[in-house]
């Protein structure tokens, strides 16, 4: 990676990210953002519009990250600007209920059948972490089975390293994090049924709650296999467990009623961010109206936020979902394939070995020939070519996200110019990606 020869120097990126580092360990307030995966100056954005950011260097990309998948609208969508001018106009924060609150709830419960009550939070890992403590009050029980690359926000029992072996009891990823944090946590290789089966065994009647992303973009893109949610579900019920579907990413993105939407799989308890919130902080935690009637104030299990429901916030993302109908979807739908065509194209082309996977309209490439199935499979990727294929586009205006580990996101604003910029990058990109060496 010492010999990669970035296509373009960004001088005042450089000099905010030198800032920053004086100020902000790393320089960043969230680790992916440093570039540490590809290397290179970390661009800073000044705006957005459409598909497009501009850097403070006053360069512009065509955006495949989408704030890591809120702005499925693109960036400042009109509609969404004019109802959080509006939401602002009368105030940014109250502490009491609010209109705005209740409509959204009842949009999200309206496309989600599931979702039968929701309680808003202001984060994916505080929609996460109070699902779990949730199911463990109603279940009472302590332990949580998840999967190895499967990430599930920053909460201390969720970071947890993928353990072999189905009694194997995860050790703490990360400092920070003590034995007894992570030690309730059961790891397990994702799309393995028998692995559950078999952990479900080893503790009868101690598992309060599976676990998982609807369909996995945190490890790159690795959809459940045929029949796996539907068998955690079946596993889950047959133990007396909760089935937790984190929709963090896929909520109202893979389709209107997110990855429910396609699988059709009914969780227990749902979790939800990003899309929702149309770019502000705004996530939740919903489901079976019995479970969720054991959270404060209505049950014993604590539960709160001082800036949940905000009235910004909701304004967003109610803005933003009531845009999102099915000629929406139809919309990022197309121009989703029509890049991964165009990705395909390339590094066939090329000759790089790869293998593009798809969810709805998430989609990631791995430099690999074999199917990846798992975090596993994921890991033994050929990621200097990434970095190679990453740095190429990035010099030509084209935004990817920073490591070969993550998703990519279209919006419906992603439109003809946007694909052509695209298009016009990728042969190159495709040539760095074969020539790199690691
Ligand atoms: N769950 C999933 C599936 C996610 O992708 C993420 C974030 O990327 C989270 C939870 C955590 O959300 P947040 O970053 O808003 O805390």
């Amino acid at each position: 990676m010492s010999e990669l020869t970035y296509p373009y120097e960004a001088p005042a990126s450089q000099a905010l990210f030198d800032r920053a580092a004086a100020v902000t360990p790393g320089g960043v307030n969230s680790p992916v953002r440093a570039f540490r995966a590809v290397g290179g100056t970390p661009r800073f954005m000044v705006s957005g519009t459409g598909p497009y950011l501009t850097d403070a260097d006053g360069r512009e990309y065509v955006d495949l990250v989408c704030s890591w998948g809120p702005m499925i609208l693109g960036h400042s969508h009109p509609e969404v600007i004019a109802a959080v001018q509006d939401a602002v106009s009368r105030g940014t924060s109250f502490g009491t209920p609010g209109e705005g609150e209740v409509a959204l709830a009842e949009e999200m419960t309206a496309r989600v059948a599931p979702l039968e009550q929701v309680r808003l939070v202001s984060s994916g890992t505080e929609a996460t972490m109070s699902a779990i403590r949730l199911a463990r009050g109603f279940t009472q029980r302590t332990k949580v089975i998840k999967f190895a690359g499967c990430y599930h926000g920053h909460v201390d029992s969720l970071l947890a390293a993928a353990g072999s072996g189905v009694a194997t009891f995860a050790l703490p990823d990360t400092p920070g994090v003590t034995g007894a944090q992570a030690g309730d946590t059961i790891v397990l290789p994702y799309n393995d049924l028998d692995a559950v089966r078999e952990a479900f065994r080893a503790h009868p009647g101690e598992v309060a709650c599976v676990i998982t992303e609807a369909s996995p973009g945190n490890m790159g893109v690795v959809p459940p296999a045929e029949g796996f949610n539907q068998g955690l579900k079946d596993l889950c019920s047959e133990n007396g467990a909760l089935y937790v579907s984190d929709e963090v990413m896929t909520g109202f993105r893979t389709s209107r009623a997110g990855w429910f939407g396609v699988d059709g799989v009914v969780p227990d308890l749902m979790t939800f961010g990003k899309v929702m919130g149309g770019g502000f902080p705004a996530a939740a935690f919903g489901g079976r109206a019995d479970v969720m009637a054991h959270l404060a104030p209505a049950g014993p299990v604590y539960q709160a936020g001082t800036l949940s429901g905000n009235p910004v916030a909701t304004a967003a993302g109610l803005a933003q979902l009531r845009l999102l109908d099915d000629a929406a979807y139809a919309k990022i739908d197309a121009v989703s394939k029509e890049i991964q065509g165009l990705v395909t194209e390339a590094l066939t082309k090329e000759g790089v070995a790869h293998r593009l996977q798809t969810a709805s309209n998430m989609f990631s490439v791995f430099f690999t020939d074999r199917p990846v199935r798992n975090y596993e499979d994921a890991k033994t990727q050929e990621s200097f070519r990434f970095t190679a294929f990453f740095h190429s586009l990035l010099g030509a205006g084209v935004y990817l996200p920073p490591s070969s580990f993550e998703s990519w996101f279209v919006s419906t604003a992603h439109d003809e110019r946007a694909v052509q910029r695209i298009a016009d990058a990728l042969p190159a990109a495709a040539r760095a990606a074969a020539e790199a060496t690691a």
